[in-house]
């Protein structure tokens, strides 16, 4: 029978295997498979052409015993419910895992931003803070960018937040830009994170990366900085990239900038001179070195991952492969580097921009990224310990590691 691709039954799942392999008692379990509190609104906002739209959005606070729920914000058409509350369950276990005073949150609003016109963003993020705002603060929940929403949106927020609260609170929301309270180096974040994982990862399983190859599947945010500081930074050569739109692909190598610059210009990477086309079902396919899904879930199914061939997978993407294929790819020996423990540079730079925010004075790029370095180097090791020790695969193990935290602060609150 084929697996179940609902990202929530799936998050469920996974907590499952590791309250059984941590003995969790059985309140605790069910406190730790379920959201401690959702939010759903229904938004009315005036269009361009001076109609009126209803859209539909959600805020879940998953779990808020290590700190403030935290986690970001996406704009997606087929957000739903359960999608916000997997995202907010894998926030909760991605906070933990990096060891950051935070717990875990998500937002989302079921819409195609790529058919809203700027003014019509405005006055949905607007609406939406409206309609949170009692909710939020660094004292409750703090948002941050995720799929298709951009700092300038988190600018609108914070500026609708402070409009009605009647004062300054940057570290309301955080992926905010430089000018009014942003961190340096939060925008290529999520990636360098992944990229200091992956360097670490190379380093403890002996896998050369200089010279060899990558590709790139999803080319946003995380995706175009991959390319770039896997490049940079590890010396890796991109072979083939991918939009929603489809793929370029060259074995002798693309020019992560070139492409960058392209996609930026162009709004995809279609006709990239020097490649050929290649779907997103093939790109997951290529014989690469490191394989970085960076869109959305579920692209690494009981299907295809008896066909991936790339040595390492880094995970920038949130539940880019399912459980069913995470046991595939654990016995072909595939290196997988999980989603809350490779895309978590994204909300330790967030967490440390809120730090900032607290303090009214900020950091140069170079402290953010030796403190980045620091946590995810450190995080990447108390996992890889316990996979060594328990002889299970790398997510397996990073659940064991931030299970346990949330669980141990639960129990410290007398909660269970
Ligand atoms: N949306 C990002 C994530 O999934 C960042 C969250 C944040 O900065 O709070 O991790």
């Amino acid at each position: 029978m084929s697996e179940a691709l609902n990202p929530f039954k799936i998050a469920q799942k996974q907590l499952d295997r590791a309250a059984e392999r941590l003995g969790l008692d059985p309140a605790t379990h069910e406190l730790l498979r379920w959201p401690m509190r959702e939010y759903a609104f229904t938004l009315p906002v005036k269009m361009d052409d001076g109609t009126t739209r209803v859209f539909h959005g959600f805020r879940v606070h998953y779990n808020t015993a290590r700190g403030p729920a935290k986690g970001g914000l996406r704009w997606h058409p087929d957000e739903t419910l359960d999608t916000v509350r997997a995202l907010a369950a894998w926030m909760t276990w991605k906070t933990s895992v990096v060891d950051i005073p935070l717990g875990g949150g998500k937002g989302g609003i079921v819409c195609n931003p790529k058919e809203l016109s700027e003014t019509e963003k405005e006055r949905l993020a607007r609406a939406y803070m409206r309609a949170i705002a009692q909710a939020l603060g660094v004292t409750r929940d703090v948002p941050a960018p995720d799929v298709y929403t951009t700092p300038q949106i988190m600018a609108w927020m914070m500026d609708e937040y402070e409009m009605i609260m009647g004062e300054h609170h940057p570290g309301v929301i955080t992926g905010k830009p430089v000018p009014i309270g942003g961190s340096k180096g939060r925008n290529d974040a999520t990636a360098r994170g992944g990229i200091y994982v992956t360097r670490e990862a190379a380093r403890a399983y002996g896998i050369e990366l200089d010279g060899h190859t990558m590709a790139v599947q999803g080319f946003g945010n995380a995706g175009q900085f991959a390319a770039l500081l896997g490049e940079q930074l590890l010396g890796l050569k991109l072979v083939a990239a991918s939009d929603s739109k489809g793929g370029v692909y060259n074995p002798k190598g693309i020019d992560a900038r070139a492409l960058v610059d392209y996609k930026l210009q162009n709004g995809s990477l279609q006709g990239f001179p020097d490649t050929e086309p290649i779907s997103n079902e093939d790109l997951l396919e290529l014989d690469v070195t490191v394989l970085f899904p960076a869109a959305l879930e579920n692209v690494i199914t009981e299907k295809n991952a008896s066909k991936i061939r790339a040595q390492m997978i880094c995970e920038l993407a949130n539940g880019p492969t399912t459980p069913d294929a995470d046991d595939i790819l654990f016995d072909k020996g595939v290196i997988v580097l999980p989603d809350f423990l490779a895309n978590a540079g994204g909300v330790t730079v967030s967490y440390f921009e809120q730090v900032q925010n607290t303090y009214n004075f900020y950091w140069e790029l170079k402290e953010v990224h030796w403190r980045l370095d620091e946590k995810m180097t450190r995080a990447f090791r108390s996992v890889y310990d316990m996979g060594i020790r328990e002889k299970i695969h790398l997510r397996e193990a990073a659940y064991l590691v931030s299970v346990a935290r949330v669980a141990e602060a639960c129990k410290l609150r007398g909660w269970v």
